[in-house]
């Protein structure tokens, strides 16, 4: 095997609530994670030049150690010492910095790729052991599917698969810092915490309308009033017909989740002439999980 092409998916949080601030500044998060098929695509070739060669479709993405990507490969490079190098074309359609783990999944599809390219045999859990070193989502990334993590992110359990539906992405043009929006998250008796519990609940019961009733980020009370485009996307997805529409994790993407694929076809015309969002896409749940 000389290359091989895969698809990094993307997640949205069906569910996010903060628990704690823990003494040594990290929070304790509960969130329920949820793969959609919106992807970047990542082909990876051995070649005789050593080290790592990134092309990527976007110009301002590092493709220096600074791309999840890089570290991935080095990380396994490292560990087996391979000395052939690898290119790596990295056509990403997940918009960057918007709360859809974009670079985790790239980073989770890269160890995924080198695995396989390289025969090294690794499960996906011992891929997932390596992964977390990288970032607290790429052991999910790895894992796809619907799942409860805890911790700081990266305690995962795998829940029953989510009711499969449409999906509309709608990323406005501000730029959120997730520092920011922690710094800035106030905890304490008056917060309005979602019913992660609840929510579980819905998704194992199947309970479409309910998934979409305790569908919660607490996140939102710090971007929502810096930031009003997100009420606006919000209340436009709600408004052409959306079952539920939020912010996934610290933003500023909203998704919204349709009972039928004509409505979500004519909600995102909608958002696209609306102008809110400057990124718009609809795609769907995806359930498969690694094995
Ligand atoms: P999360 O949902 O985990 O908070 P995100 O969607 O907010 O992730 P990313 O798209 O992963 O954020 O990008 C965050 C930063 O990481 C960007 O500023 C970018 O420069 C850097 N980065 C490194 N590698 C990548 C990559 N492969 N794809 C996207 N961004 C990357």
């Amino acid at each position: 095997m000389n290359e091989i092409t895969l698809k990094a998916l993307a997640k949205i949080n069906l569910g996010l609530d903060v628990v704690r601030k823990r003494d040594d500044g990290y929070h304790e998060v509960r969130m329920v994670m949820q793969t959609i098929h919106l992807y970047d695509m990542l082909s990876v070739r051995k070649s005789s030049t050593p080290g790592i060669q990134i092309r990527s479709n976007l110009s301002f993405l590092p493709v220096n150690e600074n791309n999840l990507v890089y570290k991935a490969g080095k990380l396994l490079m490292e560990e087996y010492g391979i000395t052939k190098g690898v290119t790596v074309e990295l056509f990403k359609r997940i918009p960057v910095a918007a709360g859809l783990a974009g670079g985790s999944t790239d980073a989770a599809a890269m160890l995924y790729g080198m695995n396989r390219l390289f025969g090294l045999g690794l499960s996906i859990r011992e891929l997932m052991e390596r992964g977390v070193t990288i970032g607290a989502d790429v052991p999910y990334c790895l894992m796809r599917g619907t799942a409860l993590a805890e911790g700081i992110g990266e305690e995962l359990s795998s829940l029953p698969p989510m009711v499969r539906c449409p999906v509309l992405i709608a990323k406005p043009s501000v730029s959120v810092s997730t520092k920011f929006v922690y710094q800035n998250l106030k905890l304490d008796e008056s917060t309005v915490h979602p019913d992660i519990h609840a929510l579980i609940t819905d998704i194992r019961k199947k309970d479409f309308d309910g998934i979409c009733k305790n569908m919660g980020n607490v996140l939102e009370s710090v971007t929502v009033p810096s930031y009003p485009v997100i009420a606006q996307i919000k209340e436009r997805m709600l408004a052409s017909g959306a079952k539920a529409a939020m912010m996934s994790g610290s933003g500023p993407t909203v998704f919204g989740l349709f009972a039928d694929n004509e409505t979500a076809k004519r909600a995102r015309k909608d958002m696209r002439e609306s102008g809110l969002a400057r990124q718009v896409y609809l795609t769907t749940i995806y359930n498969n999980r690694r094995k």
